[in-house]
Parts: C-alpha cells; structure tokens; sequence
C-alpha cells in the first residue's frame, strides 16, 4: 500500500497564463470523479484519495508546479506537520538530548528549518489533521518518547529556547545599537568576555550593528544566542560568512554550550565542520518543497557517509540514486602546452588603514585557481584589481583578459522578474536552445528555478543563479567569490565538480574564494594562500600547487586534516590526538593518504 502525496507549487503555478490543464488532463476527472478542481483560491487542488498517480499533470503541467510522489503507508501515521492542502509535510521529528550537538543535515527545502521551528514552540505540530489537534492530543501522540516531556514544557510554557537564525542580516532591521550593548542585555550567562575573545570580536564589538561585516554579524548573533540561558539551542548555518578560522571558533564556542549539559541542534551545510561539531546527526531526505522525512539518529560520522552514499542502512532506505563521490580530479598539471592567460608581477595597494601586496604570479588556461585565507586579508581586492575594477599602486598586470565577477554579496539583479528573463537576456538568446544548458544548468537544477520571480529566490537558488549568470558570461577568467554561501553540502559538491568540468572543457579560467575546504579541495587545480593580519595588512602567495597551498595554509591555521577511508572526504582531525600529533611531526596538515582513526 502507499500514501501519495500530491504538491503544487503555488510560487510556479500560473493560473493566469494556463487554461486548468491539469484539470483538463487528469483521466479520472474524465471518469467524472472529480480529482483535481479549481479551489477557492484560484489554484488548482488535487484529491490525494482520488488520485492515482499516473503523473500526466506532472509531465503536462506547463510550469512544472505538480509533484505527485507515492510513499510508504505507514508513513502516514508518522506525519509531523502539513502547511496545507497540496502543501509541504514532515513526517517524524529528532528528539533533543542533552550534553549533545545534534546535527540535522540534509537538502535545503526538506524541512530543516520546520524541525526547528516546531523544536523552539515557534510552529504547533498539526499532525498533518484538519482541524488542528489539540495539544493534549499532539501529547498523547508522542506518549512513550522524549518529545512527550518536550512538548509539555513547550505548553507549560517552561521550555527556555535560544535560536540563532540562518538570516542573521534581519538583526541590523530589529536593532540599531552597537553590538556590546545587545551582548550584555542578552548575556543571561555571564560569558560575553569569553564569548567576545573567542569569536574574535574585540574590534567590531562596539560597532553599530549597520557597520558589520557579514562575518562579524554571524559571530555576533552567535555570542548572542549562546549568551542566553535557555535549555535547548540551536544555530541555524552558523558557518556563513565565517572563514575556516572562525568556523572552528564557532565550533569550540557551540561545543561549549552542549558541555555545560544543555542540547544544541546544529544545521550546516560546511560537512568538515559538521562533523568536526556534532555528536550525532539525523538526514532529512525526501523532495524540497514537497515532503521531508528525519531519519534515526547516527553517530556523525555514519551521518555524513549514510548522506554520501545516498542510503540509510538502519532503515534500509535509498534516498538518492547516486553516490556523491570526493574523487578529486588530478590537478592540471602545468606543461610546456599550458598558455598562459594572464600574468602579474608584484602589486601593491593602500587603503587608510589596509595595505595589500600580491606576490607574482600567473594564470593559465583551462585551470581552476582556489583562492583561501582568512576573512579581511584582502582577496576580494586582489580579484577586482586582476578584473580591472581597482587598481594597483605598483605593479603591473598585463592582460586584456574580459573577467565574469561573481561577487562575494549578491542582490537580485534589477530590470529582470523572472530567473530564464535575465538568463535569456545575458545569452542573447532562449537559454534552453544553448549548450550551457545541459552543461551547467539542468545539473544545478537551475531550469526549476526559471518560472520563479528573482527578488524571491531562497539564499541557495539565487547563489545558484549567480553563480550561473557569471559562467553563461563571455569572459576569459570567471572569479568566484563564495559560491558555495547558502548552498546546500549536495549541491556544493556538484558545483564545484561542475565549475571544474566547464572551465577546462571550455578551456578557460577561474579563480574560486571559498572557505569550505572541501569545495576548494574538489575544485582546485592550483592555490592562492592570503596571510597578513585582518583588517592592517594583506599578502598574496604566488599560485602553488595544491598540496603545497592547503599544507601552508593549515599549517598556519594549526589544524590538520585526514581523509575518510570509506570515502575519500577530508575531516579535520581533533587538536592533539595522536593522528593530529603525528601529522604535525611530519610536516603533512592536508594530503595524509586515505587513513582514518579508530572511532
Ligand atoms: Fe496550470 Fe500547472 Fe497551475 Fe495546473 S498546476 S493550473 S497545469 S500551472
Ligand atoms: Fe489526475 Fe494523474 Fe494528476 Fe493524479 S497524477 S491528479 S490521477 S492526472
């Protein structure tokens, strides 16, 4: 038996510029048993006992709105929450615990921000019934599990919830004073010295919120929702924004709230650091938009492989038909054939209080360049002086090359509505008639996208978008500043495989800023290390091959990496274990071979 499930998707469907033909289409409306109709609010809604699943609406449905999915029946009983009819819906919850961060990994659009909401008592669970249950019968239906207690305190009222939200822009909207003050009204703890020192917010502390950077407001809602006092917390991507120095300070920082007994639940999509922060993980796997399912729980480790894979042993459930792999393509090796794109020699730039300098280098063709280094060093400078944006005090490049710039903070594109509008537009043709395509488009799931208004784009669809909008340009080198932000740890290892393929199949060239090691890991061919002191001085390596780079990086950071032996991912080994010890010894941070620790 299944339980079908029939979405549409209220943001694509157009009534206005389709006839009903889903109506029209369904054969057993035609039977005269009336399936799918017109609803009162002018959308189509569909019958879920009626339907049979034959999926022609899905396939005629012009604006791909209709998702008609069939799973297990006993599914059914486990339903969490439903927004409405033909809507979304979650089926079981991860129960919290305490003296443990709980990592929820899984696609955006599956329901990880649902999960919390209902944790925080921010959502009521509905049970997926109409009318709404009442809270003694959402009680009773967690009668027998940890949730029970859970709830009861929600209604009770007793349940101290701390959140630290994905979109941490929305505080410069709700508070206009300088950080300090915020910290110290929130700081229910007494912690907002130590939390201050180890976020490294000294400098931008006392700075009216509006002045911040996007790393220094993440840090800054981060101190704030550890500061509080509450029994469950959670931090919705705390890596945004961060550099990988600042994404281990968080780390530490969230570690240290779930030792002082309480529960945290983390959602991030950085998988080095998910699983360098959590002790256990639940996947939330199902279809974005249509259905989320929150899986046992797994120690972090069996998580991220179990997610990798695709499978979930426990529960004997395939989730995604391929495996993502971290086959790493060998780098381009540079050769007496390699032409020479783009060549600089010593560069200088002084800002009042910022100077940069860039040691030699060049580009080549067909190689993708991974830029690292901390927050505030000056990378974003160094791509608009190669992109003729800025330039230099001293020094010379001597290129014509055209640059496609991807900037690091992206808003929507204005004069364009719709996401295939400003594709069309940048190609100067029918975006589904070019071979990009099928070559960067439908892998990035990009043509789901086209029907949607840009200025509502989620933060991953329109980085996505970015991200193709600057590929699709006519341009020699294609600098990326972040383009794995908000993107989720599925589609960041794609991207980057993507950029990859295109770039040396079109045989051109990009530089690529990113703070997810595994992305830079994947996608580069060669590196840029960034050293200095943030914010006073800046320094440019000349490009090194990708060992060399990611060994002198870490080294600075003092952290070092092995790979999974089941999987090839690289994961960030504990301070002071004896693989730590013994890799700084020999003087290997990054490339040990495929070795693991016993767990
Ligand atoms: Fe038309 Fe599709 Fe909307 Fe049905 S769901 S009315 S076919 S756009
Ligand atoms: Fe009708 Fe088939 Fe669509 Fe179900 S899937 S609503 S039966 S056309």
């Amino acid at each position: 038996m299944v339980h079908r499930i029939a979405v549409i998707d209220k943001e694509l469907c157009n009534p206005k510029k389709c006839p009903f033909i889903c109506v029209n289409v369904c054969p057993i409306n035609r039977m005269r048993k009336e399936t799918v109709k017109k609803g009162e609010d002018g959308f189509p809604v569909i019958s879920e006992i009626l339907c049979t699943g034959c999926g022609i609406c899905v396939k005629r449905c012009p604006f791909q709105a209709i998702s008609i999915v069939n799973l297990a029946e006993e599914l059914s009983e486990e339903k969490i929450h439903q927004y409405g009819p033909n809507s979304y819906r979650l089926y079981r919850l991860p129960a919290p615990r305490e003296k443990t961060v709980i990592g929820l990994l899984g696609r955006n659009g599956v329901g990880k921000s649902t999960v919390i909401n209902i944790l925080s008592g921010l959502l009521k669970p509905n049970l997926g019934k109409t009318p709404e249950p009442s809270w003694d019968e959402v009680i009773e239906y967690f009668k027998g599990t940890a949730l029970k207690e859970h709830f009861e305190k929600i209604v009770a009222n007793e349940l101290k919830v701390s959140v630290k939200p994905q979109a941490v822009y929305n505080l410069v909207n709700v508070w206009r004073g300088d950080g300090l003050t915020l910290l110290h009204m929130m700081d229910q703890r007494g912690v907002m010295d130590e939390l201050i020192s180890k976020l490294n917010l000294e400098n931008s502390i006392n700075k009216p919120v509006q002045q911040l950077s996007g790393g220094e407001l993440q840090r800054l809602a981060i101190a704030v929702a550890a500061a509080k006092d509450a029994d469950i917390y959670f931090f919705d991507e705390p890596s945004s924004y961060n550099d990988v120095y600042q994404r281990l300070a968080v780390a530490e920082v969230i570690m240290d709230v779930a030792r002082t007994g309480k529960c945290v639940f983390v959602v991030e999509h950085d998988l080095t650091i998910l699983d360098y922060l959590c002790d256990q993980v639940h996947i939330l796997y199902g279809e974005p938009g249509v259905y989320g399912i929150v899986s046992g729980v797994m120690s972090t480790r069996a998580g991220i492989n179990a997610f990798l894979d695709g499978y979930l042993p426990e529960e004997n459930v395939r989730f995604r038909e391929r495996k993502i792999n971290f086959d790493v393509y060998a780098p381009k090796q540079e050769s007496v054939e390699s032409k020479t794109l783009l060549e600089y020699s010593e560069l200088e730039k002084n800002y009042e209080n910022f100077r940069l300098t860039v040691s030699k280098g060049k580009l080549m063709l067909g190689e993708v360049v991974g830029v690292v280094g901390a927050n505030a060093l000056g990378k974003t400078t160094f791509i608009k002086m190669l992109a003729g944006i800025e330039k230099p005090e001293k020094g010379i490049i001597s290129s014509s090359s055209k640059i496609s710039y991807k900037p690091q903070y992206i808003s929507p594109p204005k004069g364009f509505q719709y996401v295939k509008e400003l594709l069309d537009h940048i190609c100067g043709s029918d975006i589904t008639s070019v071979p990009e395509f099928n070559e960067i488009i439908v892998p990035l799931h990009v043509d789901k996208l086209f029907e949607k208004e840009i200025s509502k784009l989620s933060g991953g669809e329109l980085q996505k978008v970015a991200v193709v909008a600057a590929l699709l340009q006519n341009a020699d080198v294609y600098a990326l500043d972040e383009p794995s932000a908000f993107i989720d740890a599925e589609d960041r290892v794609e991207l980057a495989k993507i950029i990859q393929r295109y770039i040396r199949f079109k045989n051109k060239t990009a530089i690529v800023v990113d703070h997810d090691v595994q992305l830079i890991d994947i996608i580069s061919d060669r590196m840029i290390i960034f050293r200095g002191e943030p914010s006073v001085l800046g320094h440019a390596e000349s490009p090194s091959n990708k060992e060399e780079g990611m060994n002198n990086f870490l080294k600075d950071l003092k952290i070092t990496y092995r790979r999974d032996i089941s999987t090839g991912r690289p994961r960030i080994n504990k301070p002071g274990s004896k693989l730590d010890r013994q890799q700084k010894e020999e003087g290997r941070y990054y490339y040990l071979a495929r070795f693991e620790e016993k767990e």
